[in-house]
């Protein structure tokens, strides 16, 4: 297997595998989706709300709001030993919003919220959570909780996660005429036109939609394209509550710890086999 960066910032990352299957690849973005924790309010104490927002919305955007999580810190809630419905200060976060409007109208935003860690607050300060008007007031408690986007796509630490084939595209020289119809069409720049003939200038931005190849009028077509399926192209997008790499590391620790038990299992029912036997 080999990895190779393309392009990487404070919240994404471009990368290529090469040397694995598509089932392997597919399990990555699967556990990456639904299994990496990360924090999110999942329980509301309302106190007073004469907003013109019912409790329930109220609580669902507040549970929306992506949080910066410290894996390390906290416990899951379910390997937690308190056993407690609302948890200890080892598996929960409490947040507290109190905001009035006085004389005019004023929009509640997420730095409105007071976290009592300070490493587990939104990770932006500007997310709208409810607009007051002048004597409108919110008070309530939220506790933040680390839970798995398999519950709730709350939990889920990135907004995006996808992966295609590593392209590739061939134009036969023998029977193009360089018309230039596949240029035209080609939504992202993959190819270009000279006086050579088309040239693929922009490879590996092909999404192989393949409207070049419907767009040449020879037959067969002069372009073909097709996906290397052992070399992927990852895109992966944080929502800010974790680095994209511990995203991915953490991710390659659940598949190791998923495939450990999964042996176990096997040599479990093994051994009881030959028992029987
Ligand atoms: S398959 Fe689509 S993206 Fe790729 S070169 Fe052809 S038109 Fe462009
Ligand atoms: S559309 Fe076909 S014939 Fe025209 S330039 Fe492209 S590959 Fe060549
Ligand atoms: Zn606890």
């Amino acid at each position: 297997m080999d990895l190779r960066i393309l392009e990487k910032n404070e919240n994404s990352m471009r990368f290529v595998v090469t040397g694995i299957s598509t089932p392997l690849a597919n399990t990555l973005r699967r556990i990456i989706l639904a299994e990496v924790p990360c924090m999110a309010i999942d329980d509301v104490i309302m106190i007073e709300n004469s907003s013109v927002l019912h409790d329930e919305i109220l609580a669902l955007r507040l549970g929306l709001i992506p949080l910066k999580t410290d894996l390390d810190g906290y416990n899951l809630p379910e390997e937690c030993t308190c056993n407690s419905e609302l948890g200890c200060n080892l598996c929960r976060v409490v947040l507290t919003l109190d905001v009035e409007a006085v004389d005019e109208t004023r929009t509640v935003y997420s730095e409105d919220l007071v976290s009592e860690d300070p490493n587990i607050v939104p990770v932006s300060s500007k997310i709208p959570i409810v607009k007051l008007a002048p004597g409108q007031k919110v008070r309530l408690e939220a506790y933040a909780k680390l839970g798995r986007g398999v519950a709730h796509a709350k939990w889920q630490p990135v907004s995006a996660c996808a992966y295609r084939y590593v392209p590739t595209v061939e134009i036969d020289k023998d029977v193009c005429d360089n018309c230039g119809d596949c240029v035209d069409v080609c939504p992202v720049g993959v190819l270009e036109k000279t006086e050579d003939g088309v040239k693929v200038v922009n490879e590996f931005e092909c999404t192989l939609c393949e409207d070049c190849v419907d767009a040449c009028k020879k037959n067969p077509a002069a372009i073909k394209v097709s996906g290397n399926r052992e070399a992927f192209v990852f895109y992966i997008e944080s929502t800010g509550a974790l680095p994209v790499e511990r995203i991915i590391t953490e991710a390659l620790e659940i598949y190791k710890s998923k495939f450990k038990e999964f042996a176990n299992q096997i040599a479990v029912i093994r051994n009881g086999s030959e028992k029987t036997d």
